[in-house]
């Protein structure tokens, strides 16, 4: 007796999108019966305590996306979306697995500091969660502190290129130090990758031409600084002989240097975000610029095309969001495009859109889909062992999607507390329908049924 049946589904992986039933049996997924090629006497014995109608529908694994801030505090507030409202827009969006990042604390080790932010988060969440571990600074031993990272389950770090007058950014040849040591400690290195010195030098030319509004934030980040940053991380890498991965990639000159250093066989990897793809600079000159400043800033159409374009090519290998909601009264707190709250919500609308504008428009197929938001970020983040595809003994994290729905994304009717989305009145060719995470319902139709707690923190492993 099984607990649950997915029947007749078109389930997807990044090989192959079969008819088949999913048996799903004390959270995990126990067998996966294709409708072609198995015994009708097989499939007649099955008994379920649930069944699940899924034909006409994909089937796929719960999505993973490696890159969301729930409950960060900035410049004295805090996002909108806590661990518990953030993993419930998630859920929503048929995200089972979220990968939030953890502060590099004064005085204390990596291990120590993820600790931290770990029993912060525990009990909050309803979806399933990793962590990044910023790292800011190079302590004596820190090789020895990759080294205790790893052991507790924590795979990657983050570090910055930038964010120098608050301390954030990597100087000098700790870059490539860290890319060595990172290696010989199975930990991989994401890179937030805008040029410092770019961006102070922009900051002070407008701060001087008194062009400092939101509607300034495009030029105050501008597409040379990203360019220039990773090059530099391409630079770091092939020095160290080092895999790295570069966060929200937003411009065609970072991806074309992305790609060539991959031509040459570099292990350059990098995520982009929907904002990117979807959203440009056009947003600044309008009344709301502030619910649209985020870092690094939405960028041109050429940017656009060249970031899809990479996407189509292989180039990209995750999607992210980057979701850092905060209301539109929090934002507007700020007077100026440098004291304005970065960041927007996104994680429950991210499938929606990438199937939308991505396979629905061609450009992708559903097996590439689902390599890049489930596959590739659970083996490059280390969850491979319990997530990222729909295979007996992981993890019956599964998302059933609706691609005949048609519906237009409206604040209203999305969970996050922001209150408002970026994608307001854009039109999706889906619907996130059930979603299951280990077995269980947490959403269904945009509602959440999930518990607050209910998600465990899922170790890097490998
Ligand atoms: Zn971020």
């Amino acid at each position: 007796m099984y607990d649950l049946a997915i029947l007749g589904g078109s389930v997807v992986s990044s090989d192959s999108v079969e008819v088949a039933d999913v048996l799903i049996k004390a959270g995990a997924i126990a067998r996966v019966l294709p409708a072609e090629g198995s015994r009708r006497a097989d499939r007649a014995g099955i008994r379920a305590s649930r069944e699940v109608d899924a034909r006409g529908m994909l089937v796929m694994p719960g999505a993973i996306d490696p890159h969301v801030h729930f409950g960060l505090r900035s410049r004295g507030t805090v996002t909108a979306d806590d661990f518990a409202s953030g993993t419930a827009c998630a859920a929503a969006g048929g995200v089972t697995t979220v990968i939030d990042y953890a502060d590099h604390l004064p005085g204390m080790t990596l291990a120590q500091s993820a600790a931290i932010r770990l029993a912060e988060v525990r009990g909050q969440a309803a979806a399933d969660y990793a962590v990044h571990q910023n790292f800011i600074r190079l302590d004596a031993d820190f090789g020895e502190q990759l080294a205790q990272l790893h052991a507790a389950g924590v795979g990657s770090v983050k570090v910055f290129t930038t964010y120098k007058d608050v301390g954030y950014m990597l100087e000098g040849g700790d870059l490539e130090a860290l890319l060595r040591a990172a290696k010989r400690h199975g930990v991989l290195v994401t890179v937030h990758a805008e040029d410092d010195a770019v961006i102070v030098r922009v900051r002070r030319q407008l701060e001087a031409a008194g062009s400092v509004s939101p509607a300034d934030h495009g030029k105050s980040r501008p597409a040379e600084a990203e360019e220039q940053a990773v090059r530099e991380v391409i630079r770091a890498a092939e020095a160290a002989d080092a895999p790295v991965y570069v966060v929200h990639v937003s411009t065609r000159g970072a991806i074309k240097a992305i790609a060539e250093a991959r031509r040459r066989g570099l292990a350059v990897m990098c995520e982009t975000c929907p904002h990117y793809l979807l959203l440009d600079e056009g947003r600044y000159a309008g009344p709301n610029a502030r619910l649209f400043i985020m870092s690094p800033p939405l960028r041109t159409p050429a940017d656009q095309d060249g970031l899809w374009r990479a996407v189509t090519r292989g180039v990209v290998d995750t999607f992210s969001t980057d979701h850092c909601a905060f209301t539109p009264e929090q934002k507007a707190l700020g007077q100026s495009c440098f004291d304005t709250l970065p960041g927007i919500p996104g994680v429950q609308t991210l499938l929606p859109l990438v199937y939308s504008y991505g396979v629905a428009t061609g450009r992708i197929t559903a097996s590439r889909m689902v390599e890049m938001m489930c596959e590739t970020p659970a083996r490059l983040f280390g969850l491979s062992a319990r997530k990222g595809r729909i295979a007996p003994g992981l993890d019956a994290d599964i998302c059933i999607l609706d691609t005949t729905a048609r519906r237009t994304l409206s604040g209203a009717d999305l969970l996050s507390q922001a209150g408002y989305s970026p994608y307001e009145g854009m039109k999706v060719g889906c619907e996130v329908r059930e979603v299951y995470l280990r077995g269980r319902l947490v959403a269904s139709r945009g509602r959440f049924f999930g518990a607050r707690g209910a998600g465990e923190f899922i170790r890097a492993s490998a």
